[in-house]
């Protein structure tokens, strides 16, 4: 049985990873933030262990990572999804919120595959996602600080693909279009469906469908498939 840490697993995008890699027999341990009540309720659902730190603390979270690795054994396969915005024009934007996205959505990238790539080079095995966004691609205004730390993956993934390739790891992003959880449902309604009128197909993506695609990539299916970024949009970009 193969194993998959998935970053913010409690809800949204994330929960439903969880949802289907264990009806597909993996043992999937999540990871969240704050959202306590929740998350011990998702886990009781189905089964799924969760741990609980901020990515925006690399200390802790490479302590957990490490804790991970002690209670669960070695981790076959990683969906790097849990993301934030914390949008505002980039001339009127702090250095705080500014870092706080990069550190949260690009740089914990470090302190979460760190500690497991040397294990699935041992291995000869694995497979890493990461969860990036059409705004990496498309930009959007008010996200500088979100589109730089989305487009960063973009280029961390195709770097470390190269580097494993020759270890049988595999190493893609998914760059989802607007997503129907509560990162959207937080927008302005009006905002939210000018946004939906540009979609060609006329609607929000279902994190299910984020999910499947999630599943593929981590699949014997895509073996030979690698530093790739899939995009799963709606035909908006
Ligand atoms: P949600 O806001 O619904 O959920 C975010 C998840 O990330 C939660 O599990 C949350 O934990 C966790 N998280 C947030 N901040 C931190 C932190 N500092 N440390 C650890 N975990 C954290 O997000 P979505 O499901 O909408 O998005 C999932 C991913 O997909 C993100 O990377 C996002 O950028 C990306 N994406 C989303 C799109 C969308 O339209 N929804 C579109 C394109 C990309 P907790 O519950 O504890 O807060």
């Amino acid at each position: 049985m193969r194993s998959v840490l998935v970053t913010g697993g409690n809800r949204g995008i994330g929960a439903a990873i969880c949802i289907c890699l264990k009806e597909l027999g993996y043992n999937v341990i999540g990871s969240y933030n704050a959202n306590h009540e929740q998350a011990a309720a998702f886990s009781k659902k189905y089964d799924i262990p969760f741990y609980s730190f901020d990515l925006a603390n690399p200390e802790i979270t490479e302590q957990k990572i490490q804790e991970i690795l002690k209670n669960h054994g070695p981790i076959d396969c990683l969906v790097h999804n849990a993301g934030i915005t914390n949008d505002g024009f980039f001339h009127k934007m702090t250095l705080e919120r500014w870092q706080n996205v990069l550190q949260t959505n690009l740089l914990s990238c470090f302190q979460v595959t760190h500690p497991l790539i040397q294990g699935m080079r041992e291995r000869s095995f694995g497979r890493l996602v990461y969860i990036t966004s059409v705004n990496a691609l498309k930009g959007q205004i008010g996200q500088t600080n979100y589109c730089a730390a989305k487009a960063g993956l973009i280029g961390f993934v195709k770097a470390l693909a190269l580097e494993n390739a020759n270890k049988n790891i595999t190493v893609n992003a998914i760059a989802p279009g607007y997503t129907e959880t509560d990162m959207v449902s937080a927008m302005n309604e009006s905002v939210l469906s000018q946004i939906v009128e540009t979609i060609p197909a006329k609607r929000l993506a279902k994190p299910e469908e984020i999910a499947d695609s999630v599943a593929f990539l981590l699949s014997d299916k895509a073996s030979y498939i690698t530093g790739t970024t899939l995009h799963i949009n709606g035909g908006m970009y």
